[in-house]
């Protein structure tokens, strides 16, 4: 893997694939700027080393062709502040008006194209649009990690158009660097959190993690399934009817792997989806008929610190709750903490996911893990397959 730091940029074209997918307020205006500011360093390099910028990102999920909400200019004014320079926008990522606007680039300036998926052809991984957009650049580097999981156009089937001249962004290579350490005789005991919502989106790589990890604990909504397949009553909690059986594999899995399943014991639960709703605390194999789990109770966390403030490798994906209602945050709140003090006991910790990250930042805890990974998908599919077709793709 070439450094970037070696390579001449000036006068140079350089096509960065960046991470712009950053959540908007209703006004536009952006409301974490976190991906952003992530990828500031590579695009500050090539910058000083004279080079021609030019910047591809998607944002969100446009249906068919243009949607005003999913457009790029709504990042221009940002990225201009940060940047302290004037960034051009284009309103397409192909085709006369982007040529026309590179070809007038001065070295040193950045340029950002409009929304590549409002393109098909972009998720599609199309060769002829790849070609597309290869033709605007002499050099290309793909510095979105959010992305790398994916065989779009941009982020992975462009690559082969830059025969020798293709390069990891220092996002991309720190992101690599960090993930390494977990698949690299990773110190134990080794402890795995996964949270959030669904058991759904997430099931291959609890599979995958339980090849790996010594403890593996599950919280959040996808926990009720669980403790259903253990026969437990979870009243009206987040239920994944179709995923019971799985997860009775999952539990057989796991011990026949020798890996300490930990799922909560007890649960906070309340009569209503609601911060102020009516509540109680049960064991959460008990839940009365009429309440959901939103939380994990007190016995559980005391369960799950112990466990993670003797680990010595951490990573954690996914919130053990309801994070965003007040009532329903001290759970994930505590296991944040937990992270936090074995960490600053010497063990490594990875934290990833969207949700995850969005919970550190409420409780003000950002900086304080070892790591942080902007992508939580392409976190979870790395630690699956051990490489992704963005990472393939610049190595081939
Ligand atoms: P995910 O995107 O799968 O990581 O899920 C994150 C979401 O899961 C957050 O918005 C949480 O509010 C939600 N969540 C966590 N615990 C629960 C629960 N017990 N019931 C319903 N939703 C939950």
């Amino acid at each position: 893997m070439q450094s970037l730091k070696n390579v001449s940029f000036k006068g140079k074209r350089v096509l960065i694939r960046v991470d712009f997918n950053v959540p908007l307020n209703p006004d536009f205006s952006i409301s974490d700027d976190s991906r952003i500011l992530a990828a500031l360093p590579t695009i500050k390099l090539v910058m000083e080393s004279g080079g021609k910028i030019i910047l591809m990102s998607h944002l969100g999920r446009p249906k068919n062709g243009f949607e005003t909400q999913f457009s790029l200019m709504h990042i221009v004014e940002h990225l201009s502040k940060v940047l302290c320079l004037d960034v051009i926008f284009v309103k397409d990522c192909i085709g006369s008006a982007v040529q026309n606007k590179i070809s007038n680039l001065k070295d040193g300036s950045v340029l950002l194209l409009e929304n590549l998926r409002f393109h098909p052809e972009e998720k599609s991984g199309d060769k002829a649009f790849s070609k597309q957009l290869a033709n605007l650049a002499d050099i290309y580097i793909n510095d979105a990690f959010g992305t790398v999981h994916r065989a779009h156009a941009s982020t992975s089937i462009i690559a082969q158009f830059f025969k020798n001249n293709k390069y990891f962004g220092l996002l991309l290579k720190k992101e690599i660097d960090n993930l390494i350490l977990l698949s690299d005789a990773p110190k134990k005991p080794f402890t795995a959190i996964i949270g959030g919502a669904k058991i759904s989106g997430k099931i291959d790589v609890i599979c995958a993690l339980l090849n790996k990890v010594n403890n593996l604990i599950i919280g959040g909504g996808m926990a009720y399934t669980f403790v259903k397949a253990m026969g437990g009553n979870i009243g009206n909690s987040l239920l994944e009817e179709d995923k019971i059986d799985l997860a009775k594999e999952l539990i057989i899995l796991a011990k026949q792997k020798n890996v300490n399943l930990y799922v909560p014991i007890d649960s906070i639960n309340a009569n209503n989806f609601d911060n102020n709703a009516e509540t109680n605390q049960s064991k959460i194999k008990a839940i009365p008929d009429g309440f959901i789990g939103l939380d994990i109770g007190e016995k559980s966390i005391k369960c799950f610190v112990g466990v993670i403030e003797n680990s010595k490798t951490i990573i954690w994906n996914g919130p053990m709750g309801c994070f965003e209602m007040s009532n329903f945050s001290n759970g994930t709140k505590k296991i944040a903490m937990a992270i936090i003090s074995a960490t600053e006991n010497g063990a490594f910790s990875l934290i990833g996911g969207g949700d995850s990250l969005a919970a550190i930042k409420l409780f003000d805890f950002a900086d304080r893990f070892s790591y942080i990974s902007t992508g939580g998908g392409a976190m979870l599919e790395y630690l699956k397959e051990e490489t992704l077709p963005g990472i393939k793709a610049l190595l081939s």
